[in-house]
């Protein structure tokens, strides 16, 4: 076949339908520019994955990051309003004194050997310096 002729039409490979090129997507990297399985199959493609994805796409996940995003110890029942005045503080500080304070985990969260929880009460506000000499190896009855 002369790859420079564009054929009309294209075999789909999944449902193995001969369709028109309008029917299938755009796909520049292809030879003859657009994708191999028709939007169809695509979309009932897509339609199964989030199917099989279900609540990970979708309600679960956005209140996952509400709950914290990527923290993994940040539970539901943390008060964000006191979290959100902690970082505020922590940024008051800062101006207030020159020197760069931090909101600290006072259990460290993401220690390879304890898992403090984010929440307001496991949080302070410290100076950086002293944050980062910490090290997340120190926390309060420390075995
Ligand atoms: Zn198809």
């Amino acid at each position: 076949m002369d790859s420079r002729q564009i054929s009309l039409t294209k075999i789909c490979i999944r449902c193995g339908l001969e369709k028109p090129r309008s029917d299938f997507g755009v796909a520049k990297r292809m030879r003859d520019g657009v994708r191999q399985p028709c939007r169809k199959c695509e979309y009932q493609g897509q339609k199964r994955y989030n199917a099989s994805h279900r609540g990970l796409n979708t309600k679960a996940k956005r209140e996952w990051k509400l709950r914290g995003g990527e923290r993994p110890c940040a539970p539901s029942w943390k008060n964000d309003t006191y979290i959100r005045d902690m970082y505020m503080l922590a940024h008051l500080v800062s101006e207030f004194t020159g020197e760069k304070y931090t909101v600290d985990h006072i259990v460290p969260i993401n220690s390879k050997r304890v898992c403090g929880l984010h929440v307001e009460h496991n949080l302070q506000v410290i100076r950086l310096s002293e944050n980062a000499s910490k090290k997340h190896l120190h926390w309060p009855d420390m075995p």
